[in-house]
């Protein structure tokens, strides 16, 4: 490899990351014991970007030379882009550097497959190690598991790091050996497997004894992108339901495909990527979730992509007109949350306060409902507030939503943009 100065490496690796989606640090909290940083559990250590990116992590790779050929990924082998390495050594110091300049809170390294995934594991975990051991470090770290690496690695990563992720990309075996023929689905879900036993098992032994070190205490997470091959809506999220269900999942992201190569491979993506589509694949993710929605309910064979149109969970209520209206004075927790506009505070905050009298229509924004929508599907005290019953035609045109949240990739790289931070100075101290 050419000779490249570390702010010329760091540029290329920064950028490099920016395709990579699962980078919120909520989940983890580790006190500070006499090194530096802390990772605090409710979310204040990282920060967002107003299409809600984190951008408070240094975010990079420790190289984007890669032995695979993955179809949709900047960095595959066949594409003739600069390459370039960081040793696990300029990886901590860059973190440090920067969490010392207040740069940034925490780090998420990513990488390419140098070599095989076990030597390319065997980098990130010193890495890590270094910055745990040697430089004190205890701020958010967030790494990637390389697929097919040996499990007894996957578990050497995640003593140290707070949250590990392998990305599934995927849906399916098909797509999978279509567009990235170097991996299998075994070589991504057994890492995923051994990683969900260890955190289930850690937390159950540090009941019993805290001396024991955690696992990856702000869980494990994936990434899936949408759009680069032709798997519906109902295979993604019911994908998701079995991680969640099966493999201790804390959180899969969706990924709109961005067209970065040229590969007959490929889908043509004609204007922006499918973000709209990634967006209501995130609100039906947080019905199942949050919401107590089943894949099942949102989506079936018959009606197998989530309409763009609407929110996933109006969608569902009008399938369900049945159940509606609903009376908030009288309905059980579990089916409040179900209406559309109203959310997990405002069911919590009906419940509670119904039992110091019956609740008027009045008293439901109070409560954080969201009557432009829920008020086709609530009474109060038995009066109605919509001028339009919600078995009557007409309701959904009421409820359409616009579909465009802002275009995302046309945001500056990360590095001209961490936290309004430019990280080229960053690394000279001259923020
Ligand atoms: S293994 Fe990762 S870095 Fe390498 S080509 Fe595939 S997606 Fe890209």
């Amino acid at each position: 490899m050419p000779e490249f100065t570390l702010a010329e490496k760091l540029e290329i690796l920064a950028d490099g990351a920016k395709y990579d989606v699962s980078c919120a640090s909520s989940g983890s909290s580790r006190r500070n014991s006499g090194g530096i940083g802390n990772a605090a559990q409710c979310g204040i250590c990282h920060s967002w970007t107003a299409d809600g990116r984190c951008v408070s992590l240094l975010k990079i790779l420790l190289t984007n030379a890669c032995i695979y050929d993955c179809a949709y990924c900047v960095n595959r082998r066949s594409n003739d882009t600069r390459r370039v390495m960081l040793t696990p050594a300029e990886v901590a110091e860059l973190t440090i550097g920067f969490y010392r300049r207040n740069a940034i809170e925490g780090l998420f390294l990513s990488t390419g497959v140098v070599r095989d995934p076990d030597h390319t594991m065997e980098l990130l975990i010193e890495a890590v190690w270094q910055l745990r051991e040697e430089h004190r470090f205890n701020g958010y770290i967030h790494v990637k598991v390389v697929p097919g690496a040996d499990l007894l690695l996957v578990e050497r990563l995640g003593r140290h790091a707070d949250r590990v992720s392998i990305n599934m990309e995927l849906p399916t075996r098909e797509s999978l050996k279509l567009l990235a023929p170097d991996k299998s689905r075994e070589a991504i879900v057994a890492p995923m497997r051994r990683v969900g036993e260890l955190i289930v098992q850690t937390k159950e032994e540090r009941k019993c004894s805290r001396k024991i070190p955690p696992f990856a205490p702000a869980g494990q997470s994936t990434q899936l992108i949408v759009g680069a091959s032709g798997e519906s809506d109902l295979q993604i999220v019911s994908l998701a339901a079995g991680l969640y269900g099966r493999l201790a999942m804390k959180r899969v992201y969706y990924s709109a495909f961005v067209p970065v190569n040229r590969d007959e491979r490929l889908p043509v993506v004609v204007g922006t990527p499918p973000l709209v589509r990634e967006h209501r694949l995130y609100q039906a993710d947080w019905l199942m979730r949050y919401y107590g929605f089943a894949a099942g309910e949102l989506l079936d064979e018959e009606r197998p992509n989530l309409d763009l149109a609407l929110d996933p969970k109006v969608g569902w209520a009008l399938r369900n007109l049945h159940l509606f209206p609903l009376e908030v004075n009288r309905a059980d927790y579990e089916s409040l949350l179900r209406v559309p506009g109203i959310g997990v505070r405002s069911a919590q905050r009906i419940v509670r306060a119904r039992r110091g009298g019956h609740l008027t229509l009045d008293d439901l924004p109070k409560l954080g409902v969201v009557m432009k929508r829920a008020r086709y599907f609530v009474t109060a005290r038995g009066r109605f507030a919509a001028d339009l019953a919600p078995d009557a035609p007409g309701l959904r045109g009421r409820l359409l939503e616009k579909p465009a949240p802002p275009p995302r990739w046309s945001q500056p790289s990360l590095f001209a943009g961490t936290a309004g931070i430019d990280l080229r100075s960053a690394i000279t101290g001259e923020l």
